[in-house]
């Protein structure tokens, strides 16, 4: 079995050493043939450098260098077209996912899954930062068709199969949690601590986050556009009501002006759905732009070395092959 472990990094300049130190200690009890595969996310401090100094030092090492940033979603994905395991595992640079959970992972897959992922529980985390992820996935689980649970994070470990499923999907827009859960196939879990960031800076705002989970809800399914449907039936069938009620009213006591609170509220109310819906629908329209599109999700600056085995699937283009 050949072990491919894919670690996307942006700005991990001090994480890097400490990462691969930990994976050698450990990647070597589970088998021999495995190669650890960085993607630099077009970090501007010394990533790639120390990818290279990596690299050569040990030949375990590989490194996919991008042209820019492209966001961990990407990063991921360039990982995964360049890894060349039968088993591939997915973890963060900055050492919240213990590499040591990786041997129980992989004896795990080997019972017969295709995916194992690793749950965290939300220790040492803000009380309303786990409040809030709560209650999104309360919501998100209504509205999406794919199941997301709380804790389950990129952390996981996939056969060939699950991979070439995942880069068969060539969407741009990438919400991997959804993406992870669309493609099926047995998952089993492994429950571990949270652990607190190493070194470095997480790249989470609460914005980033927001807009997270704005993408997960439209890019799954057109649930809400449903939800504008349906809305948009109940408020006309009142307004009928309405009417009828007003022209009854009119024929049967006469003309009378009052009526400006009734007005108000109707227009506020009407006004604010539609933008809402407006909103909902150039969402999806969005998509459809940058789908249309049919950009390539990354560009490749620079590889260790070309991989053992062709890349099944490439989604990002090489610089050089542009040329
Ligand atoms: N990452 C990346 N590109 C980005 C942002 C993050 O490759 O644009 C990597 C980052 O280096 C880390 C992983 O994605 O290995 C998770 O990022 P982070 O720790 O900031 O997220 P958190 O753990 O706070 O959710
Ligand atoms: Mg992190």
């Amino acid at each position: 079995m050949r072990l491919s472990v894919v670690v996307p990094c942006f700005n991990e300049e001090n994480g890097l050493a400490d990462l691969h130190a930990r994976l050698s200690a450990v990647l070597p009890m589970v088998t021999l043939d495995f190669e650890i595969v960085m993607v630099d996310d077009g970090s501007s401090d010394q990533t790639l450098a120390r990818m290279r100094e990596l690299a050569s030092e040990d030949p375990h090492v590989r490194y996919v260098a991008l042209s820019r940033n492209f966001g961990k979603e990407s990063a991921m994905l360039a990982g995964l077209s360049h890894a060349d395991g039968d088993v591939v595992a997915i973890m963060d640079a900055d050492l919240q996912h213990p590499p040591e959970l990786l041997s129980q992972m992989i004896e795990l897959l080997g019972t017969g899954h295709d995916q194992v992922v690793a749950r965290r529980d939300r220790k040492g985390e803000k009380r309303l930062r786990a409040l809030s992820s709560k209650a999104y996935y309360k919501v998100m689980n209504r509205l999406v068709d794919v199941r997301l649970r709380d804790g389950e994070g990129d952390y996981r470990v996939m056969t060939r199969r699950a991979v070439n499923a995942l880069l068969a999907l060539g969407e741009y827009n990438r919400f991997s949690k959804g993406l992870f859960s669309w493609i099926g196939f047995d998952t089993a879990v492994v429950d571990y601590e949270n652990v607190q960031r190493g070194t470095g800076q997480t790249k989470w705002t609460f914005r980033k986050l927001l807009n997270y989970g704005i993408d997960g809800v439209v890019s799954f399914n057109n649930r809400p556009l449903r939800l504008a449907v349906y809305l948009g039936l109940i408020v006309t069938l009142l307004a009928f009501f309405y009417a009828g009620y007003v022209v009854v009213d009119v024929l049967s006591s006469g003309v009378d002006a009052p009526g400006y609170a009734t007005l108000m509220v109707g227009v506020a109310v009407l006004g604010g759905l539609q933008l809402l819906f407006l909103g909902i629908i150039g969402e999806y329209v969005g998509r459809i732009y940058y789908e249309s599109k049919r950009r390539p999700h990354f560009l490749v600056k620079e590889t260790s070395s070309p991989p053992t085995a062709p890349v099944r699937v490439s989604f990002g283009q090489d610089h050089e092959a542009n040329k």
